[in-house]
């Protein structure tokens, strides 16, 4: 099987991400990603994103980024990028981290600070590179993360590690991940507010160690927290928002994804998004 339709085959991306008619003889998915390396000593430069010439998978035109209290643009292409002046008083990533890395992961393995505490297996820190330049930010864990003790793994876990490997991302070297909540409500169910609060300056320390130039909040409750906002991931997406000072994109969960095969083309447009946005950043 040739590499190209193994990675399709492997990110699940069925026949939206899939070449059709040779109209995608550039497609990412289909490049080998780069080395395995720390961002910031191998920027990504594949040539392949703005190429393009997805019919189903367009990527939204980027102009250059403006600061803007304007409101929402509609969800649909093209959208300019836009600072939106949202940000979450309760998280200030401009405050310097309290504790170190590793005090901070021991601080959270030991916690007790909310009920969660009693029904957990483990916490969940992070896995990757806390010397990301990219900022990977879900929900909550859920079984399989609670089991193993690292967030987004199993099948979700799996898909998004190959849609980052589609844009040239190695999960392991080039992000950080990490969820707002870091341990397992009960049942899957939605993290409660008390939760939110009681575990949100680990978060903020996290935030403050990397540093990241981009965050990418996946899913609707990781978006809505950090952005403190209720608007649906229709309204956030297609956007640079801003939290606190770190540049910040919305997209859908990997689990949604795997329950909504059209939506992912609407994630790929949205990592199409986020890597022009890095570059844009990074002034690649
Ligand atoms: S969810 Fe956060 S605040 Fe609650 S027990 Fe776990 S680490 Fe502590």
């Amino acid at each position: 099987m040739k590499r190209r339709q193994l990675i399709g085959d492997v990110i699940g991306l069925g026949p939206l991400w899939r070449a059709r008619d040779a109209r995608f003889d550039d497609h990412p998915a289909r490049r080998v990603p780069p080395p395995a390396a720390p961002l910031a000593d191998a920027p990504v430069e594949s040539p392949t994103v703005e190429t393009v010439p997805a019919p189903v998978v367009a990527a939204i035109p980027v102009s250059p980024i403006v600061q803007a209290g304007t409101s929402a643009p509609a969800p649909a292409a093209p959208v300019p990028v836009v600072l939106a002046e949202q940000a979450a008083p309760t998280l200030p990533v401009s405050a310097k981290p309290v504790l170190s890395w590793s005090e901070l992961e021991q601080t959270v393995a030991r916690c007790n600070h909310c009920r969660l505490c009693e029904t957990r297996t483990q916490t969940v820190f992070g896995r990757g590179n806390p010397q990301a330049r990219w900022l990977i930010i879900g929900e909550a864990p859920g079984e399989q993360e609670d089991k193993q003790g690292k967030p987004f793994v199993g099948r979700a876990g799996q898909l998004l590690d190959n849609m980052l490997a589609a844009i040239g991302l190695d999960s392991n070297h080039d992000v950080y991940i990490a969820n707002v909540l870091k341990c397992r409500p009960p049942g899957n169910r939605n993290p409660s507010a008390d939760e939110i609060v009681a575990c949100q300056d680990y978060l903020r320390q996290q935030i403050a160690h990397i540093r990241p130039t981009l965050i990418l909040a996946l899913g609707r409750f990781a978006a809505q927290t950090l952005l403190d906002s209720n608007d649906s991931i229709a309204r956030l997406r297609g956007r640079v928002h801003r939290y606190q000072d770190v540049p910040l994109i919305v997209s859908f969960h990997p689990a949604y994804l795997l329950r909504n095969l059209p939506d992912k083309a609407k994630s790929w447009q949205d990592l199409v998004f986020a890597r022009r946005t890095f570059r844009q950043l990074s002034g690649q």
